[in-house]
Parts: structure tokens; sequence; C-alpha cells
């Protein structure tokens, strides 16, 4: 097998990935990761917490290298402890790759078998979400609402681009203002034939030849 059995999950701050990725998280044979909670879990007097907190507090990207050295280090250790098992389950990751630079970094260790655009049509709508999160959440990113703006500007500029690096085929389009239930359920639509696939392809490999 190539690289990690990937879905990424893709879409503007505020439209919903965090919640559809948990959910399937917590279903055998997926793996959520997302990139914007391992950061949150970082001790913030370390190093890498100074420079997440310096970043993320401006609504910023943190540097690439950063970003995907942390990642790394993350998913050795899921595996390490068994929660992530590269060989059966299917990565489903959330805020990375979140420019082009890092789907470039990332090109080789993921093999990424569809991203799912949550399209979101409505910035004031995507915005009171984010505001309701900061209250209940205490994120420091979401609190103000001039860093709201401008990580949607950040996410226009720096985000939307990586949905052309990857081909037009793979990726599926869902309306991100319907109820987290109906985007969870259209999620599960398209991913669920993939990883009945994917257990296929591992059936078959397992067969003696
Ligand atoms: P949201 O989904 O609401 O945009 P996240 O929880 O994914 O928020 O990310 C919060 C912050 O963490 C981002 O604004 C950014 O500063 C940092 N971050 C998360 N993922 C990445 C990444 N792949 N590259 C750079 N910075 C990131």
């Amino acid at each position: 097998m190539h690289g990690h059995q990937t879905v990424l999950l893709f879409g503007p701050p505020g439209s919903g990935k965090g919640t559809a990725g948990r959910c399937l998280g917590t279903i055998p044979g997926f793996f959520h990761c997302a990139c914007g909670d391992v950061f949150r879990k970082i001790d913030p007097s370390s190093e890498l917490g100074r420079v997440f907190i310096e970043y993320s507090s401006k609504g910023e990207l943190v540097p690439d290298d950063a970003t995907v050295g942390m990642w790394h280090a993350h998913i050795r250790k899921m595996h390490a402890i068994g929660s992530y098992k590269p060989h059966v389950d299917l990565l489903i990751l959330d805020g990375i790759p979140r420019n082009v630079h890092q789907a470039e970094m990332l090109e080789k260790e993921l093999e990424v078998l569809r991203v799912m655009h949550l399209v979101c049509n409505d910035e004031s709508e995507m915005i009171d979400r984010l505001r309701r999160r900061a209250l209940k959440d205490n994120r420091l990113d979401d609190a103000k609402e001039s860093v709201i703006r401008h990580r949607w500007e950040i996410y226009k500029e720096e985000s939307a681009p990586v949905l052309a690096y990857y081909p037009p085929e793979i990726v599926s389009e869902i309306d991100a203002l319907q109820s987290p239930a109906e985007v969870l359920r259209q999620i599960l639509d398209v991913v669920v034939p993939i990883q009945n696939e994917h257990f296929q392809r591992l059936a078959a490999e397992e067969q003696p030849a």
C-alpha cells in the first residue's frame, strides 16, 4: 500500500468539518485527525505552543515546517499506541493540508481517495457559528470578529487553492448550511463505499497466493 489511505475534510472556518469528523472518528475503521485540535493540546508554554498561540490568535496559519513536523509526530504517536492502524483505518484529515505547499509536502505519504468540500455561501452564518463556538469552547481565535474575518480571508487566499491541487473527479461538494446530521449523512454516503472498497482490497491482499 502507498501512503495513508486518506479522506480530506475541507471547508472554511465554521463549516462543520470538526463536528462531522469527530462523529466519523468514533466509527471503527476511521481515524479522525484535526490539525487544530492537535495544536490546541500542545503545552502553551512550549516552543511550539508559543508559536501556535502567536499565529492562531491573529488568525494566521502556523508556518508549514512546524505544522507538518507536528502532524508527523502526532500520527507516529497515534500509530505507536495503536489508536491509528494505518493499514486498516481510513484517515479522515481535517485542517491539513491547509495550503498548496503543505499539500506538496504531504504528497508522497497521503493517498487522497476523496476530498469532501463543505461548501458555504453564507459568510455571515459561518461567522455567527464561530462566535457561538468561541463562547462554548473558549477559543481565542474565534473571540474577536476581526480575527474571524481574517481567518476567512486566509482561507480564501491560501486554503481554497488546495481544492484545485486534487483531481476534480475526487472532490465531492456538500452544502455546509444544512443541519450537522444531514452533513454527516451526506459524508457517509460518499465515504462508506470508499471504506468498503478499502476493506475489499485488504481482504484480497490477505488471500494466500
Ligand atoms: P477552523 O477549522 O475553525 O479554521 P482549526 O481548529 O482547524 O480551526 O485551526 C485553528 C488554528 O490552528 C488556525 O487558524 C491556524 O492558526 C492553526 N492551524 C491549524 N491547522 C493548521 C495547518 N494545517 N497549517 C497551519 N496552521 C494551522
